[in-house]
């Protein structure tokens, strides 16, 4: 899921923002509304899809649409008025309702998601309703409550399921629908989409997901078909359907339609297998007391790196999704585990969009070329195996229990913060193994390689401490930022620019890591407290953040590789975005 993601890979999925980074909304003006949008630049997301066979070419056009198709039936999840208000809008064409239905594209709704879901324009609800459109708007928690008491076990759950809405019927009465109902139209549109690039692709394993998947739109039965995402492995990569509930902020019930389609990224994922045959040598050396490693490691959890062609519904609005875990049905996770997607070029125009400003104003002069995208994705890639070493098992007062059970709230915390750390470790280590470990030719090796992963490191921790370190992702960033300044691995330069000191940042690497590691193998609740308490942005540095508040929070993705495989038809136009003269270029960025 990606709340996991967001806590626990949370790369580039950073949600909560600080307060620079908001707006005043409710009714601003054009300027306001404007500067609102420029917190998104406008990013081109362009794929070569020329490897592709005919067969799967053609497929491509139709999950196109079928992708669209999801963004209808996600504005109406999130508000019973969304779809007639966005035409109204669409229709103003004075600047301010252009500049309008420009946002409201990007928002996919009237709410801004960078201003705590506050409207952007009059005659809407003020704020994004908690329930969005999954409940009556009426419907208190309580009254939800106390109507799920009276029912037998099976309507309990169909009512606290993923796939149902509840309704008003008869008398008021609370009713539950399937999805399949209540979208009705739609989904048989989306699944008569799937069906037909079904029947073009040779791929058997993508035939079979989009077969079970056009099934379970109509059936409401979505187990089949989860199974079969699962063993999806095809240059076509699509994820679509009902996934994740942090739309429903009252229950967390109530999945959100999305789609993702993707074109696999060969040479990744070659990259993540030679990774994935070494990762028992990494846990033998890791830089802890050898009783806490293990001598076997259990299966890695399946990655897939792509490259994003278009995303739509829930996957496409506000910030970006960067990567994503699922499924999220406990069913299929307990049989087939879960799998994370990560979107290579969705990190690369983030990177060129935001962590490059950040550098440019944040590391020195002398440092900066050094700042890179390959450096930056091959530490994410190691972050995501490391979630699978270190402690996981362990025993304290001579109880078997885990660190996650131990660390409580924290866990989180240092759990990421060990991902980084031991990510870099890890990558060091591979450097300086390549030839024994058989990484030649996989990871770079040499002086210059060192510099770039180390200095594409500082650059991307202040992209994520300028969201302050109220914010779980700022805290654990400042943690070890802190760490290393104090080691000596980060220093600062009298023009208030940071850059690595190579004498000492290995030490200081490894050192976090030896810490984190042991603060998880000893269930260290008081130490991953004392760890954190380090999770402070000091004055001097937040002097320096301040520099980067016009950088972009994000991009705004324009599908232009989409467009032309699948040019879209008048009827649910998007109001384009202009691409207006550059401004300042202000991206943030997304969490790994
Ligand atoms: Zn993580």
């Amino acid at each position: 899921m990606r709340g996991a993601v967001l806590m626990l890979l949370g790369l580039f999925l950073l949600p909560f923002l600080s307060p620079m980074m908001s707006a005043q909304t409710t009714n601003p003006d054009l300027q306001e509304l404007n500067r609102m949008a420029a917190r998104f630049a406008p990013t081109p997301i362009r794929v070569d899809t020329s490897g592709l066979n005919l067969g799967d070419r053609q497929a491509l056009g139709k999950l196109i649409e079928a992708a669209r198709v999801l963004d209808t039936i996600f504005m109406r999840q999130l508000w019973s008025g969304n779809l007639a208000t966005y035409e109204k809008v669409k229709a103003d064409q004075t600047p301010l309702g252009q500049a309008r239905a420009h946002y409201y594209w990007m928002q996919k709704g009237p709410w801004s998601d960078l201003d705590e879901n506050l409207a952007f324009l009059p005659g809407v609800p003020p704020r994004k309703p908690r329930g969005a459109n999954f409940y009556p708007e009426d419907m208190t928690k309580e009254e939800f409550e106390s109507k799920v008491a009276t029912l037998p076990l099976d309507q309990q759950e169909a009512a606290k399921g993923f796939f149902t809405v509840i309704r008003r019927g008869a008398g008021r009465k609370l009713t539950i629908v399937p999805f399949s109902t209540e979208y009705n139209p739609d989904l048989q549109k989306a699944a008569g989409l799937l069906r037909e690039a079904a029947g073009l692709t040779s791929n058997e394993s993508l035939k079979r997901f989009l077969n079970t998947r056009a099934d379970a739109f109509l059936s409401n039965d979505y187990y089949e078909s989860d199974l079969a995402w699962m063993d999806l492995d095809a240059p076509l990569d699509i994820t679509i359907g009902p996934y994740e509930t942090y739309n429903d902020e009252l229950f967390g019930y109530k999945a959100a339609y999305e789609a993702y389609v993707n074109l696999r990224d060969d040479a990744e994922s070659a990259k993540l297998d030679a990774f994935s045959r070494v990762l028992q040598q990494l846990e033998n050396n890791l830089p802890e007391d050898p009783q806490y490693r293990n001598a076997k490691l259990g299966t890695a959890a399946p990655i897939r790196v792509v490259n994003e062609i278009i995303a739509g519904g829930d996957g496409s609005h506000g910030v970006q999704t960067a990567a994503y875990n699922l499924p999220n049905d406990e069913r299929v996770i307990t049989q087939k585990g879960a799998k994370r997607v990560m979107l290579k070029n969705i990190s690369e125009a983030k990177f060129r969009t935001v962590l490059i400003p950040i550098a440019t104003r944040m590391i020195t002069e002398k440092s900066r070329p050094d700042v890179s995208f390959e450096p930056f994705f091959t530490h994410i890639l190691c972050h995501e195996l490391m979630h699978g070493l270190g402690p996981h098992q362990i025993t304290v007062n001579g109880q078997a229990t885990s660190p996650r059970k131990e660390l409580k709230d924290l866990y989180s915390a240092i759990e990421e913060a060990k991902a980084d750390a031991t990510g870099l470790w890890a990558l060091q280590y591979m450097i300086d193994h390549a030839q024994e470990l058989k990484l030649t030719g996989v990871v770079r090796t040499g002086e210059a390689a060192e510099r770039q992963l180390y200095t594409t490191f500082l650059a991307s921790a202040f992209r994520t401490l300028r969201f302050g370190s109220g914010d779980a992702h700022g805290k654990g960033m400042a943690m070890q930022f802190n760490y290393i300044v104090e080691k000596g691995g980060f220093i600062q330069h009298p023009d208030g620019t940071f850059a690595v000191n190579f004498s000492r940042i290995k030490q200081a690497v490894t050192d976090l890591t030896h810490d984190l590691l042991t603060v998880e193998a000893t269930g260290d609740y008081a130490g991953a407290k004392r760890m954190l308490g380090l999770g402070a942005i000091k004055p001097n540095v937040q002097a320096a953040l301040d520099r980067i508040k016009s950088v972009p929070v994000d991009i705004e993705p324009l599908y232009t590789t989409a467009d032309e495989i699948a040019p879209e038809p008048g009827a649910m136009k998007k109001a384009a975005a202009k691409p207006a003269a550059k401004k300042k270029a202000t991206t943030r960025r997304k969490r790994r």
